[in-house]
């Protein structure tokens, strides 16, 4: 079929309510971003589900941060993003601006010149990211390790996306189907998603991050929901191979164990997140227990916008007190949260 002839059934579907969701912070921008929305008709919902990393970080692992900082020979290393995620008192970047150490790079390995720089200062990373990023943290050890340096650390808030999945479902979201995330898939393989398609008897579809490819994959995903096809079926094979990568889960296997994980608006989920093995545990900034999630501001909906639950308009403080140059949660600060794709739009 052309692409016209997909985009002319997704408008013009007539059928029974189809409630769809995308967990993956690349593909809620994407979807903003080319507009899909306004391709669909309105009996097609696309929900943005806990796919962006940074806005399910709870706060205590930003207070963390923050008292990390505080100390007087510790400097936090951050991605951007993360700066001006809210805490439950204030974001990193206020604690910079009272005296916290801080520094924004743009990669991991950026922290291994500063180490080696700065021999008597101690450099955490905030290592918060999904399967995809995990790799990248490895070659930072692998790098510290060869290097022979002791001064690095990693505070960690990895997470894996199945739990996530499962207790949406398990929790009662009304949810026909989701977009399974294209770069996570790059590293699992698409196969990854199978056990949870035959658990919930709900459909899988990878997606590429393009227009074409994400029209393609909701037109495929429309199609399962309609004849019951309860599978992981992938649309992105230039680059999702239905097998993991062997080399990565290697590397993935050798620094981190499954742990537990706390999600913002979810709580803990068993088995949802990655921590360091014991005997790498000297590279832990004090990872574990980071559960708490304190909002700064009582009225924010973040935590119910991840779980599909509510939208960015239900939220009383979207597009007032809550901005992306002012934001109020962390939904609005990264560019993959929904808030802030909401607020672009
Ligand atoms: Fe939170 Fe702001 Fe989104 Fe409201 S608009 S849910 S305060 S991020």
């Amino acid at each position: 079929m052309e692409i016209s002839q997909l985009v002319d059934f997704l408008r013009n579907y007539n059928g029974k309510k189809i409630r769809l969701m995308e967990v993956c912070g690349s593909h809620t921008h994407a979807i903003a971003v080319h507009g899909i929305r306004d391709i669909l008709s309105p009996q097609i919902e696309l929900l943005s589900g806990p796919g962006c990393p940074v806005c399910v970080t709870p706060t205590a692992y930003i207070d963390r941060l923050i008292e990390l900082s505080l100390e007087a020979d510790t400097t936090v290393v951050t991605f951007g993003d993360l700066l001006r995620v809210p805490g439950s008192r204030e974001s990193l970047n206020e604690a910079k601006g009272r005296g916290g150490s801080v520094e924004m790079v743009y990669s991991p390995m950026d922290v291994i010149e500063l180490a080696k720089n700065n021999p008597c200062r101690k450099y955490v990373f905030a290592a918060v990211g999904f399967e995809t990023t995990a790799p990248v943290y490895t070659l930072l050890l692998d790098n510290a390790i060869a290097q022979g340096l002791d001064n690095i650390r990693l505070l960690t808030a990895l997470k894996t996306m199945p739990g996530a999945i499962s207790y949406l479902c398990d929790n009662g979201a009304e949810i026909d189907g989701f977009i399974a995330p294209g770069h996570v898939c790059a590293v699992t393989g698409a196969d990854y998603f199978n056990q949870l398609a035959e658990k919930y008897q709900l459909p899988f579809a990878v997606s590429g991050f393009g227009a074409k490819e994400l029209v393609i994959a909701i037109y495929g995903l429309v199609q399962m929901v309609i004849n019951h096809e309860n599978i992981v079926k992938n649309f992105y094979t230039s680059v999702v191979d239905k097998d993991n990568n062997p080399i990565i889960e290697e590397q993935l296997k050798k620094y981190f164990i499954i742990s537990e994980a706390s999600w913002r608006g979810m709580g803990i989920i068993p088995d949802s997140g990655l921590l360091l093995r014991e005997e790498y545990k000297h590279f832990d900034a004090g990872s574990a227990g980071l559960n708490v999630d304190n909002k700064k501001n009582k009225a924010c909906r973040c935590g119910e916008i991840l779980m599909g639950k509510a939208k960015p308009a239900d939220c009383p403080l979207f597009g007032k007190v809550c901005t992306p140059s002012s934001p109020a949660g962390a939904c609005m600060v990264s560019e993959e949260g929904s808030c802030f794709n909401a607020w672009i739009k």
